[in-house]
């Protein structure tokens, strides 16, 4: 399996090449050139598959086994979800008759990001390892340093992923008193050798545009060549396909008949975790559409409501201090401005309008066609999808927008239903969409919400929406004991006195491990 560039330019790259590289330098995403089907006999075979079973087997469709083998392809996921405290990995919960709850948050850092970015990090590993030793005693062994900014959520699951991994080494900058105490706690107490955490005194922005600097600085790059993984990674994208299989299987005791079609919802931001989704349906998985869940920095709302992909919400007044940035929710994991990963969706819908002679030249036809979208959205800020293209993502998707005080509320409702629920704020944007979009379907549908994070995660907004409630205890009720004492364990964080690239750049060069030959990126 080969993989290729969302806007068609540069070669043809192996799944190693693809993880490697992250972004294609012509600015688009990687996307295998073929979508695998499942094998003939999936649904009885892979039937009592554990969340490894399957995720040997689904991986196995997307990576050629002359790049990875079998045995060391099962090594890798083993190693990867031996970290997580739930035996299914991701649990499915049953709220009621018709709605589930699938929990992705059992890994390291409480938060869905771990189930890709753990095997991300072995990934990297892999191949590294693999690189280095097939070099002539003297010549330089690669390595990679993965530099990134976080606002305080995805920053641990990056550090996660990549703590004590060999020839690797991470710096991750968090505006310095701006991330929740937890959040905090979470990087800084990370104390392997190759880990940096640093606290730049500034904003979040100011993190970003830092980081974002080291990446155009040439000279810099001369010497720490780039790789990535943020969530734009390929890896990212295909290990989250996997549970939307095995919630298709842990779903099927529960259903009033096999040709029943469950909804998956998704609470949405870079659009990486439903686009695995995506795959999932088109690789086969029988399901319902898929209902993407934004909170009120609703790009993707407005695209499904009306075809215009536009960072700026057109129908707001300009006065509108807000209309131009991101707005600051109680579900800051989903705060964007544009979703990196529509790219490739946008991709698959203009290749389904796409007029050619044969495969290659729709494939050709719809990469110009997306390239075109996309210097469009860079220079205007916006551009409208065709109409036809916009039926083609109603037929698989719902889409809604909820905002912070319907999610309270969710989160309450939630509390106090029976069984009672503790959402965290992101997964409260998905039970409340699935709910807005249930009373708008002709037939009550099946659902399955993902939930992206453990509520301690997010402790402001549930104590927020639960202070009133003389049931609720947050030590006894959400609080898990990996959390008890991580606000006092011993802390590792350089600070940096200012927003200032000179500085971060000697923190980097002073602790990267030496003779670093490549670099990375990790986006929020
Ligand atoms: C990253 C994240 C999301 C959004 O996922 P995308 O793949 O970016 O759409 C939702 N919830 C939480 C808790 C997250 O960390």
């Amino acid at each position: 399996m080969k993989y290729f560039s969302t806007r068609g330019g540069g070669p043809k790259l192996s799944f190693e090449e693809t993880v490697l590289t992250g972004l294609a330098p012509d600015g688009g995403l990687y996307i295998p050139e073929s979508i695998p089907t499942l094998p003939p006999n999936w649904q009885t075979e892979w039937k009592s598959y554990s969340f490894v079973d399957l995720s040997v087997a689904i991986l196995s469709l997307f990576i050629s086994r002359d790049e990875v083998s079998e045995p060391d392809l099962r090594a890798l996921v083993v190693k990867s979800y031996s970290t997580f405290r739930h035996p299914d990995i991701t649990p499915l919960v049953k709220l009621d008759d018709r709605r589930f709850v699938l929990e992705l948050f059992h890994g390291p850092t409480f938060a869905f990001k771990d189930v890709a970015l753990q095997l991300l990090g072995n990934l990297f590993e892999f191949f590294l390892l693999r690189r280095n030793a097939k070099k002539a005693a003297g010549e330089t062994p690669e390595k990679l340093t993965v530099v990134g900014a976080t606002s305080g959520d995805t920053g641990s699951a990056a550090i996660y992923g990549l703590r004590n991994k060999a020839n690797i080494s991470i710096f991750i900058l968090y505006p310095k008193g701006r991330v929740s105490p937890i959040q905090e706690a979470q990087m800084a107490t990370v104390t392997d050798a190759n880990v940096h955490t640093i606290a730049v005194q500034g904003t979040f922005d100011d993190c970003q545009d830092i980081v974002k600097t080291l990446f155009g600085d040439a000279e810099f790059n001369a010497t720490h060549r780039l790789g990535a993984v943020n969530s734009i990674n390929w890896a990212r994208i295909l290990a989250q396909t996997v549970y939307y299989f095995l919630a298709y299987f842990h779903i099927q005791p529960h259903l009033p008949d096999t040709s029943a079609d469950v909804q998956f919802v998704v609470p949405t931001g870079n659009f990486g975790d439903i686009l695995a989704g995506y795959y999932a349906k088109r690789m086969g998985l029988p399901m319902g559409n898929l209902v993407v869940a934004t909170n009120a920095n609703d790009i993707l709302a407005r695209f499904w409501n009306s075809g215009r992909y536009e960072k700026a919400d057109s129908e707001l007044p300009v006065s509108d201090g807000k209309q131009s940035g991101v707005r600051e929710t109680l579900s800051p994991a989903m705060d964007i401005l544009v979703s990196s990963n529509f790219e490739r969706l946008l991709w698959y819908l203009a290749y389904e309008n796409a007029q050619g002679d044969d495969e290659n030249a729709r494939m050709v036809a719809s990469s110009a066609t997306l390239a075109s979208w996309m210097s469009t959205m860079r220079t205007d800020g916006r551009v409208a999808i065709p109409v036809d293209i916009l039926e083609t993502a109603r037929r698989d998707f719902r889409a809604t927008r909820i905002s912070d005080e319907e999610t309270l509320q969710t989160i309450r409702s939630h509390f106090e239903a029976s069984p009672s629920y503790i959402a965290d704020p992101h997964t409260a944007v998905g039970l409340a969409a699935g709910k807005a979009i249930a009373s708008k379907e002709s037939t009550i549908p099946l659902q399955i919400m993902l939930s992206t994070a453990h509520p301690a995660k997010f402790s402001e907004a549930v104590v927020q929406a639960l202070r009133g409630q003389p049931s609720f205890d947050f030590d006894r009720d959400v609080l898990p004991p990996e959390f008890v004492g991580l606000l006092e364990k011993e802390r590792n964080v350089v600070e940096v006195p200012g927003p200032e690239v000179d500085l971060v750049k000697k923190v980097i060069e002073r602790f990267a491990i030496v003779d670093a030959g490549s670099g990375g990126v990790v986006g929020v």
